[in-house]
Order: C-alpha cells, then structure tokens, then sequence
C-alpha cells in the first residue's frame, strides 16, 4: 500500500517541483523586463559557459584561450554584481521557492552516496498511512497557543500533593519540553512521560512537541497505546500491517505513545512494548529515536500494572512530568 502512495507523492512532487520553477522563470522574465542589461549578461554568461565547456572538451584548444573565457566569465560575473548591488537586490536569494529546500522537492537526499528518501516526504507517509486526524491539528497546537494563564497560580498541597502551584509546575514542564526539543539529538536527553488526568494539556503539549520538532526536519509519528499494540500483534500474524508500520514504530524520530494504560494488556502485548520501549532507547545505528508517552496512569499505577521491566526504564530514561490542577478544557471554553 505505502508503494503506490509513495508513487503519488513523488508525482505531486514532480508538480511541485514543476510549478517553482515555472515561478520562477516568471519573476526572471519580470526581472529581466525592468533590468534589461542583466538579461544581456546572462545571456553572454551562458554563451561562454558553453563555449569553455566545448573547448575543454575539444582537446585542441590551448590552455590559454581556456584561460581567456573563463577569465572573461569572471568579468562578466563582477559586472552582474555590481549592477544588482547598486540596486540594492539580493541576488542569492533569486532562485526558485522549494517547499522543501534539504530535498527541493525531489523527495530524496543524497546522504554517503546513496539516495534516501527526505524526511519531509517519509513524514507524509507516516501522516498518510498511520496519524490519521491525530496529527493534522498542529497548526493551532503550538506554544505559542500555550496559556499558562488557564492553570491556578494557587497552591493547594492537600489537593495536589506538591508545595508548587499547578501554573508554576506547568512552567516546569514547559522548560522541560523545550529542553527536550533542543537537545533531541543528545543520545543523554531522557525521554518523556507525562502523568496526569485528562484535560490537562498532556496532549496538548505533546503536539506543541511534535511541532517543533516537525518544523526542524524530525519525523513523528502518533500512536495511541491500544492501536500500536493491536498493530503489532497484527504485523506478528501477518494480519493487515506491514513490515513498514512495524519499523517506523521502532525507527522513527518521535514516537507519541498516548493514553498508555488504556490497551487491554496481556502477555503478549506486555513483551511487544517492552520490546517498543526499549529497542527506542538502543537508539541503534546511531539514529537517535526519542519517545513521549501520556497515560492517565499515576506513577503507582504504572508500577502495578507494567512490572519492573518497564518501569525501570521509565524511571531511568524518561523524565516524569505529573500534570496536575483543574481541567483546563473546560475554562477553554469560558475564556
Ligand atoms: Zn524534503
């Protein structure tokens, strides 16, 4: 299935590629109208480009007439410059607009000499094929959308168990969830759980996460715990899911595991997240694989119900985040 969507996507690309270029013939030609003595030396740019290839190619030319174009070349290179300086136009940044400017909407990258696909377009795919509407909200879910205003600044020990207030703990997650942006690629960064009830802003933040993330070549991929675990069990009985969809659960950048607790585990499901959980911390082949999991669960909870296995890599390779205080879906609404 990802093949044939893979095929449309490159045909999109091809699209893609084909209108920037033909925006950017427009705005030359446009260009070129109100400059008409750039379109004069481009053009003889051109010439002795071709001219200096076809005498370096024709072995009976001598090196100095060689000499002689390039030379000339690079007088005509000055004399652009120096017109497109006294009109103050940054010429660098002429070129066609990519979407996409690691790949210019080829969707490959050329990485020690083979060709892999670009993060932009493996992120479609996973968008495609895998995130559904889970992930497609981000552009309202950034932090700029974070209002800290919506948790109480009042301290309430009995209620929530901490001498912080639930504004300033949140402040605390915050920090945390942008150092974890910022040092993504440090294989000592500690991954991320966060605990708390609903309405919290668990997801919220995770989304903020995945934004950024996303907006710095990263790829990411949602799952809720029940889905992930069910399509595993699927891929081991060669029902539905694909080999695909297993190793994008293990190799991508960010994997979301949301609503951890709500699966219906067994001991089967038990050893695959064990498996999830810690083949992301090997981070194997030096590719850095970072993980976020929610879960309604409290810390007790989680020890009860995963045993010692996962919950010591929870405790040594995740930094907890309890989200506590009032649900903040409900003053969203009255705000
Ligand atoms: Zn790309």
């Amino acid at each position: 299935m990802s093949q044939s969507i893979l095929k449309l996507l490159l045909k999109e690309y091809e699209q893609k590629r084909l209108s920037a270029f033909l925006d950017f013939e427009k705005r030359k030609e446009n260009l070129y109208h109100s400059l008409p003595k750039l379109e004069e030396i481009d053009k003889e740019l051109n010439i002795f480009a071709l001219n200096t290839a076809k005498s370096i190619l024709n072995s009976n030319n001598s090196t100095t007439s060689i000499q002689e174009l390039k030379d000339k070349i690079e007088a005509l290179k000055v004399e652009k410059q120096a017109l497109l300086s006294s009109l103050h136009f940054d010429y660098s940044s002429f070129k066609p607009h990519f979407d996409c400017e690691k790949c210019e909407d080829t969707g490959y990258i050329l990485i020690q000499q083979h060709y892999e696909l670009c993060s932009c377009i493996k992120q479609k795919l996973f968008d495609i094929a895998y995130n559904q509407s889970n992930i497609t909200d981000l552009k309202n879910h950034n932090f700029e959308h974070f209002n800290l205003a919506l948790y109480s600044d009042k301290i309430c020990e009995e209620l929530y168990r901490s001498n912080l207030s639930p504004r300033d703990n949140i402040k605390n997650i915050k920090e945390i969830s942008h150092s974890f942006i910022k040092n993504f690629d440090v294989p000592e960064q500690k991954n991320l759980l966060f605990t708390g009830n609903t309405g919290l802003g668990k997801s919220f933040l995770s989304d903020c996460i995945a934004c950024e993330l996303l907006k710095n070549g990263k790829t990411v991929l949602y799952q809720t715990a029940p889905v992930m675990l069910d399509t595993i069990i699927d891929y081991r009985f060669n029902k539905n899911a694909s080999q695909l969809t297993y190793d994008n659960i293990l190799n991508v950048d960010l994997l979301i595991i949301d609503d951890l607790g709500t699966e219906n585990l067994n001991s089967m499901k038990f050893t695959e997240l064990f498996n999830v959980i810690n083949t992301r911390l090997l981070n194997q082949n030096h590719h850095i694989t970072k993980t976020i999991i929610s879960t309604n669960l409290n810390l007790q909870d989680l020890r009860t119900k995963y045993d010692e296995r996962i919950f010591s890599r929870f405790v040594g390779a995740y930094n907890i985040c309890r989200f506590f205080g009032e649900d903040i879906r409900f003053k969203k609404n009255n705000v």
